[in-house]
């Protein structure tokens, strides 16, 4: 399953460098990820300072 951005999303972008599917993106409320794009790596989840990035 691809992974996913939860609402606690605090919107630092950081993550999007670690994305090796350029899957990453931001969108409305926060930033999202393109689950027809994402490989399932887990690259993005141990970036994140908030902890908002989940196996679905
Ligand atoms: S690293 Fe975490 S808080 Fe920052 S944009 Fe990505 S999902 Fe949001
Ligand atoms: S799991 Fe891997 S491919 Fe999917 S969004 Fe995170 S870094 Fe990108």
């Amino acid at each position: 399953m691809p992974r996913k951005i939860t609402d606690a999303c605090l919107s630092c972008g950081s993550c999007v460098d670690s994305c090796p599917a350029g899957a990453i993106f931001e969108g409305d409320s926060h930033y999202e990820i393109d689950a027809s794009a994402c490989l399932d790596c887990g690259a993005c989840e141990d970036g994140c300072p908030n902890g908002a990035i989940v196996a679905e």
